[in-house]
């Protein structure tokens, strides 16, 4: 018999196949007492392998580029940290075989990040699964990771972890759920990036029993089990309905009545690129130089690579806008060199701008880095900061952009309540806006974007974010200036619609989104746009804001 559940619908598109489910299982190694003669030769092994793991990490990460890249690589990181492989060490000295040694160092490590807050709680699965690596590497047993299938089938997990993710075959992965993760975890990103249909934070998904035929609709969040026969027919006229509006869609973003909503692509480095230009993404809305800074977790990279990595970025879109935003370190995205260690809160403590403000050098350098990068080439470069919270944080970093000579548009990204709440003022001191909607939203709501049990207030639907991308926009409209979402709610193709109606001018989303939303745009003319956000902000929950947005936009 059908049943129905209801997730988050993180990825478009519409999959239908047999559950496999993710080779997860906690590898538990026996406790054995180790002859003293052993204990070298132990530590070199749980050496070796953390060693193995991290390198493995490293070349799944360049194989797959972009942001999938920068989180392997943070994984790798996280094997290789100094204080985790002495207390394997100091374990195995009193004894333990080393896979023990690393299953115990890691559970008290993981206690440790759970103690720290719930801020922690969505890098847990991403230390699990580098301990699971590890310990499966000493043990001689398979790793943990995607089932091995010759038929394509659709992946269910409690939780993906970037090292699977990143690597997913699209060809045998119809499609993908989790029971934890939120709209705007790493897996959804990384699976947008993929362009697989997904649903995360779906109760009841691990207990779906293997080999189970369900359906998967990445743009409802639903999911049915044992789907009949009109139900698969419904949904594959529904796909067959999609994909045909797609194949339609090209050009520059509009709305039926040629409004413009330039449509641009959201890029974690060079990597990303081609994908983004494929798409026909007009520029890029969000560069994220983050990457960049992954490499070497102790120093900034110097001014020569970033030259480079920049150039490579800016000659694939020859005039056409490219937006840059300055290092946002800290809280998800901590760097050893520049975040402080012993913050009680650190989604709340030093992060973004307060970091370069307390780190000029590293400002100073990443500007001069883009100067140099821009020069000679007819490129609109413009330069954001992530996390300003007023007037006072526009100007410190507007006059950062002018010391170092730099000849391109300065914007404040809107991510903290405060800058949406006086966006005028923020706006006197900067040329455009750039609302974060993720940490708009963990922000707003105060639940964090890692969180899979608060992705309910996670949801960009929310009527309170929307109000304040309004009021965002109007300050902007008053202003004569420019203020787009490179927030994942810009991802959303009936969302888009309500944000164009709002008064955002400009969508930037992973590239895999891109038709997506140009296609739904070019459905709805402005003043549907404007009644779809007149309606979904009259509403008091996610849910029914995007069902009376809805309403409207089909006419019903
Ligand atoms: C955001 O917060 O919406 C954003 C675009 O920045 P990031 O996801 O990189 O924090
Ligand atoms: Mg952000």
């Amino acid at each position: 018999m059908e049943t129905t559940l209801r997730g988050v619908g993180v990825s478009h598109g519409v999959a239908i196949g047999e559950v496999r489910h993710m080779g997860t299982a906690v590898l538990e190694p026996p406790v054995k007492q180790i002859p003293a003669d052993e204990v070298e030769r132990e530590q070199e092994r749980a050496r070796q392998a953390v060693q193995a793991v991290a390198s493995d990490l490293v070349a799944r990460g360049s194989l797959a580029g972009g942001e999938a890249q920068a989180v392997l690589e943070a994984q790798a990181l996280m094997a290789q940290d100094p204080e985790l492989i002495a207390d394997v060490e100091r374990r195995v000295a009193a004894g333990s075989t080393a896979e023990r040694a690393v299953y115990d160092a890691f559970a008290a490590y993981r206690e440790m990040l759970a103690g720290a807050g719930e801020y922690f709680a969505g890098r847990v699965a991403d230390l699990d699964d580098v301990r699971n690596r590890i310990v499966a590497r000493l043990l001689g047993v398979p790793m943990p990771g995607v089932p091995d299938s010759d038929e394509p089938y659709v992946l269910v997990a409690r939780d993906l972890a970037p090292a699977d993710t990143a690597l997913l075959d699209p060809s045998l992965v119809l499609g993908f759920v989790t029971e934890e993760g939120g709209p705007t975890s790493h897996s959804a990103i990384l699976a947008r990036a993929l362009g697989v249909p997904a649903v995360v934070a779906l109760p009841g998904a691990v207990g779906l029993a293997e080999g189970t035929v369900i359906a998967v609709d990445g743009s409802t969040g639903e999911i049915f089990v044992n789907p009949s026969d009109e139900r698969k027919a419904q949904l594959e006229a529904v796909a067959a309905e999609r994909r045909a509006a797609l194949a339609a869609s090209a050009g520059p973003g509009a709305t039926s009545d040629g409004h413009r909503v330039p449509l641009l692509a959201n890029i974690g480095g060079p990597a990303d690129v081609a994908a983004a230009v494929e798409a026909g993404a007009e520029g890029v809305g969000l560069f994220r130089t983050e990457f960049l800074f992954l490499d070497d977790h102790r120093n900034a990279p110097s001014e020569e690579k970033q030259v480079e990595a920049y150039r490579q970025v800016l000659e694939a879109f020859p005039e056409s806008r490219v937006v840059v935003r300055v290092l946002d370190a800290g809280a998800d995205k901590p760097l050893e060199f520049l975040t402080p260690a012993d913050e009680p809160n650190p989604a709340l403590g030093v992060r973004g701008l307060r970091t370069l403000l307390d780190h000029p050098e590293v400002l100073r350098t990443q500007l001069s880095a883009l100067a140099k990068a821009a020069e000679g080439l007819p490129v609109q470069l413009e330069v954001m900061a992530p996390m300003v919270a007023d007037r006072a944080d526009a100007k410190a970093f507007a006059d950062a952009c002018r010391a170092a000579g730099l000849r391109a548009k300065v914007g404040a990204m809107v991510e903290i309540p405060s800058a949406a709440l006086r966006a005028r003022s923020v706006l006197q001191e900067v040329e455009f806006l750039s609302l974060g909607t993720n940490d708009l939203a963990q922000y707003t709501f105060a639940a964090d974007r890692q969180v899979g049990a608060v992705s309910r207030l996670q949801d960009p639907w929310q009527p309170a974010l929307l109000d304040l991308v309004a009021m965002a926009a109007e300050a902007a409209r008053a202003e004569s200036k420019g203020c787009g979402v490179c927030g994942e709610a810009a991802s959303d193709p009936l969302l888009a619609c309500v944000l164009t109606g709002l008064g955002v001018t400009s969508l930037s989303m992973g590239a895999a989104s891109l038709p997506h939303v140009r296609a739904e745009l070019a459905k709805h003319t402005l003043a549907q746009c404007e009644r779809a956000a007149a309606a979904a902000r009259a509403a008091d929950t996610a849910e029914e804001a995007r069902e009376a947005a809805r309403a409207v936009l089909s006419g019903e």
